[in-house]
């Protein structure tokens, strides 16, 4: 793949520094490296000189998790540029490959893409596309290329309409506030550009019941908190099969149940939060079935000929301008 986004400079053209909302960056060499604003001098640390850290709670949590880590120099080639760290091939559940076969269908054939919350840029590595800049609020350690920028993804460092096509896939019930997220997506969006954006269902919720790993997780919380289970059962169960925002520091987790995801995984409420944004819906696709969750048994999922199901486990939605 050819070189592009190598940070900071290629990707400082479309940048602008995310708390004062105009100022522009320029880059700090010396021992700490960083972006600092030059219109309200804050300054954002730049680690391996790619990535740029922006959020507002969970700055310390990365900045632990990068330092005790580390990123492996070895895995970069000589000259910087970004090269598939593992040979290994992503393991695509069914239904993101119905979100993969969308964004292939809508994908334009130039211009800037966002894969937002790009996990181990999957996708990039699936849609094989240099254009494409992935941003995560955590690292990675087994990207297939290097994640290009560590931000809040409520509050990107994006400058307004950067971006002809975006991509998020399985994202927007991780966030804490949706509709700032959908607010966002849609700032940093051009006119005219497009989003994919995939959800769960309300049936995604019965396919993650019928998975063991939830099981796994709620005997784990059990172990962890056995006092607070025999207190009040029903309600930790209901705590612990809530599966969004688990990635959250505690203290916002609180008001995190179950019955409150599944609400909010109800197309009213998606539709709600694209009108508000201002974007239109031109497509909806339900995928999956309740068997497709997990690649470990999606071989019971592949049984369904017809993987773009009317009752899906997933909604995916194509987003205009
Ligand atoms: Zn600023």
């Amino acid at each position: 793949m050819e070189k592009f986004f190598s940070f900071p400079e290629q990707l400082l053209a479309y940048l602008q520094c995310p708390s004062c909302k105009k100022g522009k960056f320029i880059i700090v060499a010396g021992n700490e490296p960083g972006l600092l604003c030059q219109s309200c001098k804050s300054c954002f640390p730049l680690i391996e000189a790619r990535y740029v850290t922006k959020d507002i709670f969970l700055t310390p949590s990365f900045h632990k998790q990068i330092n005790s880590k580390g990123l492996k120099k070895s895995n970069y080639l000589k000259d910087g540029s970004e090269i598939l760290l593992t040979s290994k091939k992503p393991g695509y559940s069914l239904s993101a490959e119905v979100v993969h076969e969308i964004v292939k269908e809508e994908l334009p054939n130039q211009g800037l893409i966002l894969d937002s919350g790009c996990g181990n840029q999957g996708f990039k590595y699936k849609i094989n596309n240099p254009r494409i800049i992935g941003t995560e609020y955590q690292y990675y350690e087994n990207a297939f290329y290097p994640i290009n920028i560590l931000e809040n993804s409520e509050n990107t460092a994006f400058k307004n309409e950067t971006f002809d096509f975006i991509i998020s896939n399985f994202v927007l019930q991780s966030i804490y506030n949706q509709q700032l997220y959908v607010n966002e997506l849609a700032r940093i969006l051009k006119k005219n550009g497009k989003i994919v954006l995939s959800t769960p269902s309300p049936r995604w919720y019965l396919a993650y019941f019928l998975s063991p790993s939830s099981h796994v997780k709620f005997l784990k919380d059990v172990i962890k908190n056995p006092f607070y289970f025999i207190a009040s059962p029903i309600k930790f169960f209901l705590k612990s099969h809530a599966h969004n925002y688990r990635e959250l520091p505690e203290e916002l987790k609180s008001s995190n149940t179950l019955r409150a995801e599944i609400r909010q995984s109800k197309k009213e409420y998606y539709e709600g939060l694209f009108s508000k944004a201002g974007l239109r819906i031109s497509k909806m696709e339900s995928s999956g079935n309740v068997f497709s969750l997990n690649t470990r048994y999606s071989f019971l999922g592949k049984l369904f000929k017809n993987r773009r199901l009317k009752k899906g486990i997933h909604y995916t939605y194509v987003l205009k301008k």
